[in-house]
């Protein structure tokens, strides 16, 4: 059975780090609208041009541009596989784009799973996020540090970065254009019946197997 799952929550709530344990674990595949703006602005094309002065300040990059991004990584993947939306949708009208683009390609949405953290821990959260440059593994400076220090656990780079946008003061736009575009398109999913919530506050495991026994419920009922 092909799943087809949003993951929704504010910046730094853990959507990353969860998306990336389901792939290790159930060979699903993360779409992080995110990750594809980034690796646009690294490798310079028209589209990473324009998203990079808006992501620096940490507001939204236009509707046409991430749904775009979305049907072509669908494409790519082909019929059978099952995916994790990762800071997709973030507005109303990526909503209404998403249920059209899985329409057409024959998927539909199962599950939304909503990370409840307190906005407090945030800004904690993002500061001490990096990642490792050679395979993006996901770290925090004390909450999941390598278990050898300067050591990636996954491929043992020593190579580790941090997002330019991970600073405090981007970091409360971010929170902002949350409150004000994101968590509005809730709503339309709850209507449904298709919105579990998760403690984010819980440890990284602990937040893991809830959204286990989600998924385990949707496959077998
Ligand atoms: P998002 O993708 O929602 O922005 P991330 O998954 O990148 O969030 O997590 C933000 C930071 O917080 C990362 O450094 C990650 O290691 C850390 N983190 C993720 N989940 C938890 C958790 N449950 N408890 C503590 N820290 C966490
Ligand atoms: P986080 O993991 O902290 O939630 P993301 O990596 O998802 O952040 O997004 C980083 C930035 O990329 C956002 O602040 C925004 O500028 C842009 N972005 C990512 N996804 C979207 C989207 N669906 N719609 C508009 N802008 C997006
Ligand atoms: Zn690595």
């Amino acid at each position: 059975m092909t799943l087809n799952i949003i993951l929704l929550g504010p910046p730094g709530a853990g959507k990353g780090t969860q998306a990336s344990r389901l792939e290790d674990e159930h060979g699903m595949i993360q779409l992080s609208t995110g990750d594809m703006l980034r690796a646009a602005v690294k490798a310079g094309t028209p589209t990473g041009k324009q998203a990079k002065a808006v992501m620096d300040a940490g507001e939204l990059v236009s509707d046409e541009i991430v749904s775009g991004l979305i049907g072509e990584r669908l494409d790519e993947l082909g019929p059978d596989v099952s995916v994790i939306f990762d800071g997709y949708p973030r507005t109303g009208a990526q909503a209404e784009s998403l249920d059209e683009i899985l329409a057409a390609r024959g998927r539909k949405l199962d599950h939304v799973i909503e990370l409840l953290v307190q906005e407090d821990a945030l800004v904690d959260r993002i500061t001490g996020r990096f990642s490792c440059a050679q395979c993006g593994e996901g770290y925090h400076d004390r909450y999941k540090q390598p278990k050898v220090a300067g050591t990636c656990d996954v491929c043992g780079s020593h190579e580790f970065k941090r997002r330019p946008d991970d600073n405090e003061e981007t970091v409360r736009t971010r929170m902002a254009e949350y409150r004000a575009k994101t968590a509005p398109i809730l709503p339309i999913y709850e209507a449904r019946g298709i919105v579990t919530h998760v403690d984010g506050m819980a440890d990284i495991d602990v937040v893991n197997d809830a959204i286990e026994t989600i998924l385990s419920a949707a496959t077998t009922g």
